[in-house]
């Protein structure tokens, strides 16, 4: 939930909540010009800890390139500047959203010369999917809704407009009594959630869609990948037919909202034996002892404030 006391980061000033305002004829509110990130901080015994803070802000950069918005703070200011909000703000555990766009200047499509805006917020989020998402595990659809084909809009960057598209699959999802969506893309073929990557588990081998399956790549996604090739499991990145899901053993969804999310049926289909499976089970708890910093954070993946 918002604290309406806290402070926002609003190009390169900690301002009060209420002052944290834009015009509404910033380029940004008419024709979606924003990237942005979603970081998660942990509460841990040793202190607060962002988890892969630089990633995200590589990620950011890399959003931000392919739509030729040059932010004016180096990655290392900005990953101070989320370490200045979290502090000022007095939260340990928090949801971290820092976007940039394109503001106030002028209008029509040419976004040019509009001036680049850069804010960091933070405020507590708990489990994005719901109360018993992590351990019950959740129902699922497939959109009608796809995945922007590949020459339309870019999936790889973080886009705010990307999310236009997500929400059609994620009321879609909502208004059928669904937790979720599973977006397919323009190939028909298994994308992603409409804020999660996604697995599956066949045999004890992982699944995922491979990075040229109009998704994100997501850092949960790489974290999990790294995990369960750590805890011995082999981890295959391809295209996936939509039916292999409903045929899986366990499915699950990654994100750094979402955190590892299992999935007990997709389109009324019971997966394994509609519950957490065991190989969730254990990615998930390995996943959890990280970022709680439980265990050496042997990847470097922790960044204490
Ligand atoms: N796909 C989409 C569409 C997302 O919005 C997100 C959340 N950022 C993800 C995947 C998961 O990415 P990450 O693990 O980096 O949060």
């Amino acid at each position: 939930a918002f604290d309406e006391t806290g402070k926002i980061w609003f190009n390169g000033e900690l301002v009060d909540w209420k002052d944290a305002q834009i015009h509404v004829l910033s380029h940004v509110v008419h024709y979606g010009s924003s990237v942005f990130e979603g970081i998660r901080c942990y509460d841990t015994e040793n202190g607060p800890a962002v988890f892969r803070l630089k990633d995200h802000m590589k990620r950011l950069e890399d959003s931000a390139k392919v739509y030729r918005m040059d932010i004016p703070y180096t990655r290392n200011e900005l990953c101070e500047a989320v370490k200045d909000t979290i502090n000022i703000n007095n939260i340990r555990s928090c949801y971290i959203r820092p976007v940039v766009f394109r503001g106030y200047k002028e209008l029509g499509v040419y976004p040019m010369n509009c001036p680049i805006e850069t804010v960091i917020a933070v405020w507590a989020w708990g489990q994005y999917l719901g109360e018993d998402a992590l351990e019950q595990g959740i129902d699922v659809c497939t959109s009608s809704w796809r995945k922007m084909a590949p020459d339309t809009m870019p999936n790889l960057a973080k886009a705010g407009s990307n999310y236009m598209n997500s929400q059609l699959a994620k009321i879609e999802a909502t208004t059928n009594g669904y937790k979720e969506s599973i977006m397919l893309n323009y190939e028909g073929t298994v994308g992603e959630g409409t804020g999660e990557n996604i697995f599956f588990v066949e045999d004890g081998e992982l699944y995922t869609p491979d990075i040229g399956s109009s998704v994100l790549k997501g850092i949960t996604r790489n974290t999990i990948i790294t995990i369960a090739e750590d805890l011995g499991y082999k981890v295959r990145e391809e295209t996936i037919p939509r039916e292999r899901l409903y045929t899986a053993d366990e499915v699950f969804f990654s994100g750094t909202a979402a955190e590892l999310s299992p999935i007990r049926s997709i389109d009324k289909i019971q997966i394994g034996k509609g519950k957490r499976g065991p190989v969730t089970k254990e990615i998930q708890d390995s996943l959890f002892d990280i970022v709680n910093n439980k265990v050496e954070d042997k990847y470097g993946w922790l960044d204490f404030i």
